[in-house]
């Protein structure tokens, strides 16, 4: 049918992500470890403007995870939401800001090639297996489940499932939540990501959501407060010694191309609190 080609193509945007992430990395943009695990090859070379994106992304991204984390000092949960071939759960296992536990949701054909690659590769299982104190650890084709870490194959579009199954592998609605969605709303339609964004809100009563996308396409459904950057504002906020090293990395003549590029997207993140836990403060 025309949704299968369609949802076949949104799978298939995992794939580009990680093959930037990949190729970026390779030119030390920053550091992943683990991507190679998941990208066979560097592929083919990437202007530099789109590695400059891309390193603003994750930069960005990131600064808002990881002080959410150190506030909540890793007594909170995160679901990355569409999280595809993302490497964070390593990276925050390697700092030592691993939350309670960490999920991940993306579509069951996406989850199954993950867990794949997860089962055969060591520097990836290994990880998993040492933060995980039972001989029951569940590994089946579309999910993963440990005790720190969780992986669930479903559509976003369908919220009752997604509750149910995000429930089933312990989520816990009392714990502050961190949300984050990396380029996925914008593959639904408004009112499918509205109807993921209310769930939200309406289940967490200390949580922010990060999102990172287009500009103009988040809901405020439900939330107390929200705060949008364009990432050429979020990069000229970043660490400027980081900033000068990247920009050293490759020649870039054309910096408008770069401005164009990077304010057509932004980072917006939602939070509520409704015990007053400090987590609404703003982050930048
Ligand atoms: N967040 C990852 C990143 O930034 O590297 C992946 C981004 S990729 C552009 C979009 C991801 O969202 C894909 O892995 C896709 O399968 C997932 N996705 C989009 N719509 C979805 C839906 N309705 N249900 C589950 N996953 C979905």
């Amino acid at each position: 049918t025309d949704t299968d080609t369609s949802d076949e193509a949104v799978r298939a945007t995992c794939d580009d992500a990680t093959t930037c992430k990949r190729f970026a990395t390779s030119k030390s943009y920053w550091k992943d470890p683990y991507i190679q695990y998941f990208a066979r090859s560097v592929g083919e070379r990437k202007a530099p403007e789109i590695n400059r994106g891309y390193y603003a992304r994750v930069r960005g991204v990131n600064h808002l995870l990881d002080a959410f984390i150190r506030k909540a000092e890793c007594d909170c949960q995160v679901i990355n939401v569409g999280a595809g071939l993302d490497t964070t759960f390593w990276r925050l296992k390697d700092e030592n800001l691993l939350p309670r536990k960490f999920f991940e949701v993306d579509f069951p054909a996406v989850v199954a090639r993950k867990i794949h690659n997860i089962k055969t590769k060591p520097p990836l299982s290994k990880p998993l297996i040492e933060t995980h104190s039972t001989d029951s650890l569940l590994l089946d084709a579309h999910s993963l489940d440990s005790d720190r870490f969780c992986i669930i194959g479903a559509d976003l579009r369908d919220i009752s499932n997604l509750d149910e199954k995000l429930k089933k592998f312990q989520l816990n609605p009392e714990l502050p939540t961190l949300l984050v969605s990396e380029c996925v709303l914008v593959y639904m339609t408004p009112s499918q990501s509205s109807n993921l964004v209310r769930w939200a809100a309406e289940t967490f009563h200390t949580a922010m959501f990060i999102n990172y996308e287009q500009k103009e396409r988040f809901l405020k459904t439900g939330w107390e407060h929200a705060d949008a950057l364009d990432m050429m504002t979020v990069y000229s906020m970043l660490p400027q010694d980081d900033v000068a090293r990247i920009e050293r990395l490759e020649f870039l003549d054309e910096r408008e191309l770069l401005q164009q590029l990077l304010q057509h997207y932004s980072i917006c993140w939602a939070t509520k609190d409704k015990h007053n836990l400090g987590n609404s403060q703003s982050c930048y």
